[in-house]
């Protein structure tokens, strides 16, 4: 929901864009795993990013993020570290990221944020990017899709063709259950926090606030001084320089900005030196914190021009946040950052 959906859009579109062509080219998604430190790891499907430690007694694994890449990456696991996925924790329950579980589950246990059972439960769920039950009516209908994609192309939308790959019985039309098709439910869930300990290591689970889904976990790694989080720490548009304006689909995902900087500000209180996100590169925590003065700064700005009463369009012109000029993706998104921001604060207080 790329996180934006955030969804992690562009790397959404990519990737789905890219599914019937996987079956042409055997090579598909790039895949491998990465040494972060001791004996925590990266693995990655294309832009997508989860994480594991190995233990003794086996191995804590983040998302499984797709039944091919889970087989491909349970193959590996056997191979090199020859303990089996003890468990399966999810950074939150959209489709790109959650799916692929089963493939763990003669081995593995499966954690989520309690939210993730209403997520899963067959109502239509939070969804990332602006794919939103328009009609009300529980299904994800053609146009639930590709009305964003064709707004936002990249962005807050899926890549054409996408509806036909989630709807497969072809008729028309998509409940949630046909979406969610290979999630394996979490069997744990927690509220705030929780421990998991395993092979005498251990891994704190964390929820931060609504931001980018509602049912998202942070997974800190204490003894390596690691975060895993997925589209809110980092923008699923960011590849290689964290500091990115974020996308803003739904007016920041229907979530308050106010907590989406607690979520932020709860992930600063945590010990630790690296953010691994689930998309783009490996940065340091100071990146979290400029990116909570960011929306801090977004959100004084747009107040100040709500207060001041001048018309979205006029503000939509003035409100240039100039000193984020140097950040990623200013350029494409700044005006669609003060929108979000104004229909966000006018909305969800
Ligand atoms: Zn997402």
């Amino acid at each position: 929901m790329y996180r934006g959906l955030k969804v992690c859009l562009a790397a959404l579109m990519a990737a789905w864009l890219g599914m019937p062509v996987v079956r042409a080219q055997p090579q598909g998604p790039a895949r491998e795993i990465i040494p972060l430190t001791g004996d925590l790891y990266r693995a990655r499907n294309g832009n997508w990013y989860t994480i594991f430690l190995v233990t003794p007694d086996g191995i804590i694994l983040g998302d499984p993020i797709n039944p091919a890449f889970a087989t491909w990456l349970k193959g590996e696991l056997a191979t090199r570290f020859k303990v089996p996925v003890r468990y399966v924790v999810y950074s939150h329950s959209h489709f790109d990221h959650a799916a692929g579980g089963s493939v763990f589950a003669d081995t593995a246990r499966f954690v989520g944020h309690e939210r993730m059972l209403r997520n899963l439960d067959g109502r239509y769920p939070h969804m990332p990017g602006d794919m939103v039950d328009r009609n009300n009516n529980g299904a994800i209908d053609p146009d639930e899709i590709d009305i964003p994609t064709k707004a936002a192309p990249g962005v807050c939308g899926m890549g054409p063709g996408f509806f036909g790959s989630i709807d497969l019985n072809k008729d028309g039309l998509v409940p949630p259950a046909e979406l969610q098709t290979d999630i394996r439910r979490p069997d744990i869930v927690y509220s705030e926090r929780m421990r998991i300990s395993l092979g005498g290591r251990t891994v704190e689970l964390i929820y931060p606030g609504l931001n980018h889904s509602d049912d998202a976990t942070v997974m800190l790694f204490p003894a390596e001084r690691v975060v895993f989080a997925t589209e809110f720490l980092a923008d699923a548009l960011v590849r290689n320089n964290p500091r990115s304006l974020p996308s803003t689909c739904s007016a920041f995902d229907r979530h308050p900005l106010a907590e989406w900087i607690r979520s932020y500000r709860t992930v600063e209180a945590l010990d630790f030196d690296r953010v691994a996100p689930g998309h783009g590169d490996v940065f340091d925590k100071p990146v979290v914190t400029e990116t909570r003065e960011y929306f801090e700064y977004l959100v004084a700005e747009v107040s100040a021009g709500i207060r001041s009463g001048r018309p979205l369009a006029e503000l939509l012109k003035t409100i240039t946040l100039d000193r984020y000029k140097g950040w990623a993706n200013y350029e494409r998104l700044r005006s669609m950052n003060v929108e979000a921001a104004y229909f966000n604060l006018t909305r969800y207080r």
